[in-house]
């Protein structure tokens, strides 16, 4: 498939299933070739209003249906998923510039995350019986409550994976969902949510809207019983902000400066191959992608030269096969941000080890994998999140620096410890302020694990995707408590001068026995 053959037939059908009335369409460029690759459709303030409409009335049905048909309908769609992979490759790194292997790590964990809530939704949200405060008298229970209809807002970068792991657990707990797809990444949304329609999830229960990102946006915050949001910290604040001014609650997550600490003990040309997957997987445009390196001074020189080679053997193009390693940037606004921090830490004095300038010959977005070094804190690069193929190598003398210097971010979401001794780095996990930390991996270790809660501490977010604390984010926990009438509880002041002795001597006993 090439972008022309998405132009036609196959993106009409995709885009018929926007809600869309407003008549008005956006061109989305194609980053392999910089042509356009179709007119998307906008979505107004009304479209969004009429795709919450549409989505709570089918909602009621979908929570009525129980955990048992939610869980065929997600093993289907899973098994869809499976089997559209390669047209689903195709548009996906047509619409993101990726390789057709970082495109397939979305097609994995969208699959991953569908089968974890189809398998694992009913136990998780089973109602149960928790310990009353006063046994005997009083019986209490808990339940969970689908919250209704779900607004997810998600970014270009990897539309697929994030899309799935927001919304499949909403539906797993029985929630409907409104999704404002980013523009650049909405054909691979759509050709992905079929999956999940033709499996048997109600077209209205899962409604798509594309456009302007602050007219379609603040519309899905303003009609949601609770917001996930993936993006940007600037633009995440404000949409957690206009969520709570309605005590509606978010997910946020956010931006990233992820560290990887190289330790003394490591094997440097292993640590190099795996620290380059890293850093330019779907080109560093990914949230969990390493962009500052730490490494020990007795393994500094081996480590950056082997990593130097591995960078310049990369092999940069546009292909939608496995045959290339690196691939190209999304859009012209990502070119302009990593040839702007480039250019800036190189006027300021940083060292190109490695890269440092576009490839227009590859494509129009193509920009080298690039390695800096003496990256300083006036630069950009230092501290600001670049999102694209850029990592500054910084020598360490010890794991206190290496630690101290990874933490010195007002960002938190991931980090990662390459180290000969697993109980070494796990030591140093502990004393990093990051959401997932990566033990001789980047990040995939984390991402996959669909069963781990993860997220971002500090300006990289709020609340947790994947595992169960990803599933409690959209359900209301409802305690029931009854008084089972064996015993009553006081209501004067002569019954409480009664009872208050034998509730002392319960505490007593309660304690004694270390009852929870
Ligand atoms: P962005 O914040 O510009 O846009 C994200 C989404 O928000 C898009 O769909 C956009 O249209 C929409 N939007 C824009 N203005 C809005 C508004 N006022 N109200 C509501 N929605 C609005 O981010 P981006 O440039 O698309 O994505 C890159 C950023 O996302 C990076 O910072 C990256 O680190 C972060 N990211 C984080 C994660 C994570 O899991 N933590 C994953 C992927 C990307």
């Amino acid at each position: 498939m090439s972008a022309s053959t998405l132009t036609g037939p196959l993106t009409a059908e995709l885009v018929s299933d926007l809600t869309c009335t407003s008549g008005e369409t956006l061109p989305v460029i194609a980053p392999f070739t910089g042509a356009i690759l179709h007119e998307l459709p906008a979505s107004s303030a009304a479209d969004v209003a009429d795709a919450y409409a549409a989505a709570r009335i089918a909602q009621r049905s979908w929570r009525a249906v129980g955990f048992a048909h939610r869980r065929a309908v997600l093993l289907r769609a899973h098994d869809l998923l499976i089997e559209r992979r390669n047209e689903l490759l195709d548009i996906l790194q047509t619409e993101s510039g990726k390789t057709r292997g970082q495109a397939f790590e979305e097609i994995f964990e969208g699959a991953s995350v569908t089968r974890y809530y189809a398998v694992s939704a009913r136990n998780v949200l089973r109602t149960r019986r928790r310990r009353s405060g006063i046994p005997i008298v009083i019986k209490t229970r808990v339940s969970y409550k689908p919250k209704g209809v779900v607004g997810v807002i998600t970014p270009w970068n990897y539309p697929i994976a994030l899309s799935i792991m927001d919304v499949i657990p909403a539906l797993a707990a029985g929630n409907g969902v409104v999704q404002k797809a980013d523009n650049q990444g909405a054909l691979s949304i759509l050709a992905s949510r079929r999956a999940f329609i033709d499996a048997g999830v109600p077209a209205a229960l899962w409604g798509i809207v594309a456009g302007d990102g602050a007219e379609v946006g603040n519309a899905v915050v303003d009609g949601a019983d609770y917001v996930c949001f993936t993006g940007s910290t600037a633009t995440g604040t404000k949409v957690g902000e206009r969520a709570t001014s309605r005590l509606v609650g978010s997910s946020l997550e956010l931006g990233g400066k992820n560290p990887l600490i190289v330790l003394d003990d490591v094997d440097p040309v292993t640590a190099a191959k795996d620290a380059v997957y890293a850093v330019f997987s779907s080109m560093g445009q990914l949230c969990v992608s390493i962009e500052r390196i730490y490494v020990a001074r007795s393994v500094a020189t081996q480590f950056t030269a082997a990593l130097v080679e591995r960078v310049n053997s990369l092999h940069q193009g546009p292909a939608l096969d496995y045959s290339t390693d690196v691939g190209s940037l999304t859009s012209a606004a990502q070119l302009a941000r990593v040839q702007a921090h480039v250019d800036d830490a190189v006027a300021k004095g940083a060292t190109v080890l490695a890269g440092g300038t576009a490839r227009p010959d590859l494509g129009p977005f193509f920009f080298e994998p690039t390695v800096l070094t003496d990256v300083s804190p006036d630069m950009q690069c230092f501290a600001h999140e670049t999102f694209g193929p850029v990592v500054a190598i910084a020598i360490v003398d010890s794991a206190d620096e290496a630690i101290a210097a990874a933490n010195a971010t007002e960002f938190g979401l991931n980090a990662s410890v390459f180290s000969g001794s697993v109980a070494r780095a796990r030591r140093i996990a502990d004393l990093l302020d990051a959401g997932s930390v990566n033990i001789n991996e980047g990040y995939r270790a984390s991402f996959s694990s669909t069963d781990a809660p993860m997220g971002g501490m500090k300006q990289s977010g709020m609340g947790r995707r994947n595992g169960h604390e990803g599933l409690l984010r959209f359900v209301e926990a409802r305690t029931v408590a009854e008084a089972t009438g064996i015993l009553t509880l006081p209501r004067t002041g002569t019954e409480w001068a009664k009872m208050t002795g034998l509730m002392i001597v319960a505490l007593r006993v309660l304690k004694g026995v270390r009852r929870r």
